[in-house]
């Protein structure tokens, strides 16, 4: 069989990404090292976890067991909301570090903007992310859930442009005005739910597609969003799924089928989780 590599794509500061990682949210701490694990065995060089998950200790075990070098597996983390604070913020990050037993991050970012809470200043939480890539602790930082005002803000208020902004998008919920700043601004989209929690994959348009294109829906779907340029990292604690979804680079869909699937998209009715302007 044929292994097509995943696509690394720069990011605004130099540094690579791959465009298709593991996402480990809602995995059970006591699940996450076999499942990051078997993701690495597959060939997932890029795994996505937050402090909120509760299991980055896991994600950091599973890679220093697969005896690979750190510096082949990207890796992701994110602020928990009660950490926005600079002091809180700085104390948060290294509490990270030290679950994963790692010296640096590839990637940290902003979990929500929380524009209700914090006087609305995540200003001054970003400021905490810049100096931690200053002091190369963090080798990227970026946003997560952050609305087209609040990049706006930082744009106008902060000296470093986030490198990613992670935000829900999948065929349900387009997210378009988001990921249109985003292109214009050199800010990468990575698409967080990309298979909408598995309820976009039931839908009779892509499994019409699916059947033509002779893969699995998830496929179409996470091949539908390699094709737009975002970033995915589709999470599944079924290793025969976790395969399927790295098999994605060997099959291209042409234009009138990714219109077609653009043509799912709901607006804000299609969202899965909270709005950031009220979460
Ligand atoms: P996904 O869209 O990745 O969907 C996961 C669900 O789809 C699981 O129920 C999984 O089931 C199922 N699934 C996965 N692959 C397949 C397949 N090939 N066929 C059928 N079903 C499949 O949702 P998530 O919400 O988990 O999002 C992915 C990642 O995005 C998270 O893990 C996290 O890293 C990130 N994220 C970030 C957020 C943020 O605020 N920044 C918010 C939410 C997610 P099963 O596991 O049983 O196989």
């Amino acid at each position: 069989m044929a292994v097509y590599g995943v696509p690394k794509i720069a990011l605004n500061d130099g540094n690579m990404i791959p465009q298709l990682g593991f996402g480990v949210f809602q995995i059970e701490p006591k699940d996450t090292a076999r499942a990051v694990g078997e993701a690495l065995e597959v060939g997932y060089r890029h795994i996505d976890t937050a402090e909120m998950y509760g299991n980055e200790a896991e994600v950091g075990q599973a890679i220093r067991a697969t005896g690979l070098d750190r510096d082949v597996v990207f890796v992701t983390s994110k602020l928990d909301n009660g950490f926005h604070r600079p002091d809180d913020a700085r104390k948060a990050f290294e509490s990270t570090l030290q679950a994963l037993k790692f010296d640096y991050l590839d990637l940290f970012l902003i979990h929500w903007p929380l524009p209700t809470r914090y006087s609305g200043d995540f200003v001054s939480t970003w400021k905490v992310l810049e100096e931690l890539q200053r002091d190369g602790r963090a080798k990227s930082i970026g946003v997560s859930n952050f609305q087209v005002p609040h990049l706006e803000r930082l744009a106008a208020e902060a000296e470093v442009t986030p490198a990613v902004n992670q935000v829900e998008v999948h065929p349900y919920f387009g997210n378009e005005e988001v990921r249109a700043y985003g292109a214009a601004h050199n800010i990468l989209t990575e698409g967080w739910s990309p298979l909408a929690r598995g309820r976009v994959l039931g839908d009779p348009t892509i499994i019409d597609i699916a059947e033509e294109v002779g893969r699995t829906p998830a496929q179409v779907v996470l091949r539908w969003h390699v094709q737009r340029g975002d970033i995915v990292f589709p999470k599944s604690t079924t290793p025969q799924r976790v395969e399927e979804n790295f098999q994605i680079f060997d099959f291209e869909l042409d234009d009138a089928t990714m219109d077609r699937i653009n043509g799912l998209d709901q607006g804000d009715a299609g969202r899965q989780g909270p709005n950031p302007d009220t979460f």
